[in-house]
């Protein structure tokens, strides 16, 4: 079974806001306009972070490239707006990673001074794992976090135990190119058509789909704007909705399609 972690897994959106919020922050320091109309400069590049990430003061938008895309897609779309603002690309791409970078510190100053997790568990997450695992049921996560942010969300939900293999924004391709997939089954040892897929994007669902997955599932709770999905095989509103049968127990009048 391979899931997607931001939004499906992850209760995700809160420290989004929060890294978006410092992230346009540190942009606006940095951005120095010259002229007269500073403050309409500042209010423009304001505008313009908070409709490329695709957040409001209150919600992330699902399909946003926030939600979505990496952090390298993040940055490079972050000194787009720069440029969008005036500036040269390379002084863009420098004020980006300075915005980001300083955004990543005051996080982190944050978290270590309050002691909090960056990301909680959806309702009902742990139990279906947790069941999977007792019925054998090999999982693997694929996302577009990079690799340290995939194990520092297993370790601080005590999740480990339950991922024989990740996929994460470093490994060549990333989501959404359906090889991603592909490779990651070779890794776990099975074929595509051997395993199912979950996750809140219809960026993922597609990819399973040109992957040859054989179950897509759709999982549309991890936000407060839900997603609007249309390529799954089954539409998943809460973790309850599954049940996992084991071998041993699947009644003889069940319809595996
Ligand atoms: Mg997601």
């Amino acid at each position: 079974m391979l899931f997607d972690k931001d939004g499906t897994l992850s209760h995700s959106e809160p420290y989004l806001l929060k890294l978006s919020r410092e992230r346009i922050n540190q942009s606006i320091a940095l951005f120095k306009p010259g002229g007269t109309s500073s403050h309409l400069a500042r209010a423009k590049l304001e505008d313009l972070l908070s409709k490329v990430y695709g957040v409001t003061s209150k919600e992330v938008h699902p399909g946003g490239i926030l939600a979505v895309a990496s952090k390298e897609q993040n940055l490079t779309s972050t000194a787009t707006i720069f440029s969008l603002m005036g500036k040269s690309w390379p002084t863009s791409f420098e004020l980006a990673q300075e915005a980001f970078h300083r955004a990543d510190e005051c996080l982190l100053k944050e978290e270590n001074q309050q002691k909090t997790k960056k990301t909680t568990l959806l309702p009902g997450a742990r139990a279906i794992l947790k069941s999977l695992k007792q019925a054998g049921v090999l999982c693997a996560l694929i996302s577009n976090d990079n690799s340290a942010g995939i194990k520092n969300f297993l370790k601080e939900n005590d999740l480990e135990q339950y991922f024989c293999h990740i996929w994460s924004a470093e490994n060549n391709p990333k989501k959404p190119d359906p090889i991603a997939v592909q490779s990651l089954c070779n890794e776990i040892g099975l074929h595509p058509n051997k395993c199912a897929l979950i996750g809140d994007a219809n960026s993922d669902l597609k990819m399973a789909l040109q992957a040859n997955v054989s179950l897509i599932l759709g999982y549309i709770s991890g936000w407060s704007n839900p997603p609007k999905l249309s390529e799954q095989q089954f539409l998943i509103h809460h973790w309850e909705e599954l049940t996992v049968l084991s071998q041993t127990n699947i009644p003889d009048n069940f319809n595996r399609t």
